[in-house]
C-alpha cells in the first residue's frame, strides 16, 4: 500500500462527501465531529478507519514510496483488531450500553497530542447505545473539540440518538450496494455452490450490506434461515412452530432476520395489490387473499415497532412467538374456508 495509486483507489471507496473533506482536510481545517449512519454490515466502521488513515497520514500519497509512521501502523493490523495510538475506539462490547465513565475516559485521552499521525480520531460504535448521561457528557466536546481531532459516531439507528448530539455532527449516510455489486461480492466468497434460490434469499436478506451477506453465508444456521420464507408463505397450521426455527429467531442474529423476511413479504403483498407480479418471495394468491389490507397494515406496524424495540432489552422469544402465532392464525382462519393455491 505504498503507491499513490493504491491510495487513490482506496479513496474512491469512500462516500463522496468524505472524499471532498479529505482533500480539504489536507490544507485546512474541517469539521471535527461526524455521524456515520446506514444499515448494519455496510462498512461504516471500515470507512471510518480508512478515512482516518488517509487523514492521519503525514505524507499524503507517500511520494517517496515509503509509508509514513501512521500508515505503517495501520498496515500492521486488520480493521477488526486495529491498534493505533491515535485511534481511540469505544463500543458497548458485551454490554448493552456505553456508560458515562467510558465517555469521560475517551474525552480525556482525546485531548492528548497525536503520537504518529497528524490527528487523533475517536470512533464510537453503536452510538445509539450511549446512556443519556454519557451522551450529555460528550456534548461539550462535540461542540468544542480539542485541536487536531476527529470524532466519529457510528450507528445503524441515528433516530435513537439525542437530537442535541445529532445537531452537533456532520451527517454521513451510507447506502447499500447495488444488486450487481452484491452478486459480485457473493461470487467472490469462498464456499460451496449455492442454488439460485439460495442465492436469491442471501441477496434479499443481506439488503445491500456485504457484512450482512458474509455473516449469513458463514452462519452454520443458514439452512434454517433459508427455510423461513417457505414457512411464512406456506404455513399449514403449526408449521412455524414444528421447526427448530423458534430458538434461532429469538437470538440476536435471527430476530432481525425474521423482521426482514416479514417486511419483505408484506411489501410483496402491497406490490401484488398494485398489480406488480415481481415479488421478492414466492407469494401465492391464496396467501394474498388471506391477509386483508387492514391485517397487512397491522403486521407492518408491528414489525416496525419491534425493529425499534430491538435495540432495547425486550423478551425476544415472547415477541417471536406472539408474532408467528398471530400470523399463523390469520392465515389459518382463511385457509379453513378457501383452499390455498400456488
Ligand atoms: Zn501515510
Amino acid at each position: 500500500m505504498t503507491s499513490g495509486n493504491t491510495q487513490n483507489r482506496e479513496e474512491a471507496r469512500l462516500p463522496e462527501l468524505l472524499q471532498r473533506l479529505l482533500l480539504a482536510g489536507r490544507s485546512r481545517s474541517i469539521p471535527a465531529t461526524y455521524l456515520f449512519h446506514g444499515p448494519r454490515g455496510i462498512g461504516k466502521k471500515q470507512a471510518a478507519l480508512l478515512w482516518s488513515r488517509l487523514l492521519l497520514c503525514t505524507r499524503p500519497g507517500h511520494p517517496d514510496n515509503t509509508l509514513c509512521p501512521s500508515c505503517a501502523q495501520f498496515d500492521k493490523f486488520s480493521p477488526e483488531s486495529m491498534h493505533h495510538p491515535d485511534i481511540l475506539q469505544l463500543s458497548p462490547g458485551e454490554g448493552t450500553t456505553i456508560p458515562i465513565d467510558e465517555t469521560r475516559r475517551l474525552i480525556s485521552e482525546l485531548s492528548n497530542a497525536p503520537l504518529l499521525g497528524s490527528r487523533r480520531t475517536a470512533i464510537l460504535e453503536e452510538a445509539h447505545l450511549l446512556t443519556e448521561s454519557a451522551a450529555n457528557s460528550l456534548l461539550k466536546t462535540l461542540e468544542d473539540p480539542p485541536e487536531k481531532t476527529l470524532i466519529i459516531l457510528v450507528t445503524p439507528y441515528p433516530d435513537n440518538l439525542l437530537p442535541t448530539l445529532l445537531s452537533r455532527t456532520v451527517s454521513v449516510g451510507f447506502s447499500g450496494c447495488t444488486r450487481e455489486e452484491m452478486e459480485e461480492y457473493l461470487a467472490a466468497l469462498p464456499g460451496h455452490n449455492l442454488s439460485s434460490a439460495e442465492k436469491n434469499m442471501l441477496l434479499l436478506f443481506s439488503r445491500g450490506a456485504p457484512g450482512q451477506l458474509q455473516a449469513l453465508r458463514n452462519s452454520p444456521q443458514w439452512p434454517l434461515f433459508d427455510k423461513l420464507p417457505r414457512a411464512l408463505t406456506h404455513p399449514q397450521k403449526g408449521t412455524l412452530f414444528d421447526m427448530d426455527l423458534l430458538p434461532l429467531l429469538s437470538d440476536p442474529s435471527g430476530f432481525p432476520f425474521l423482521l426482514d423476511t416479514m417486511e419483505s413479504l408484506l411489501l410483496d403483498l402491497y406490490r401484488m395489490d398494485a398489480g406488480d407480479s415481481r415479488t421478492s418471495l414466492p407469494v401465492s394468491s391464496g396467501l394474498k387473499n388471506a391477509v386483508s389490507h387492514l391485517k397487512r397494515e397491522e403486521f407492518h406496524d408491528r414489525v416496525l415497532r419491534l425493529r425499534t424495540l430491538t435495540i432495547h432489552n425486550i423478551n425476544r422469544s415472547l415477541a417471536v412467538e406472539e408474532l408467528l402465532w398471530d400470523w399463523n392464525e390469520t392465515l389459518a382462519s382463511v385457509n379453513d374456508e378457501t383452499p390455498q393455491s400456488d
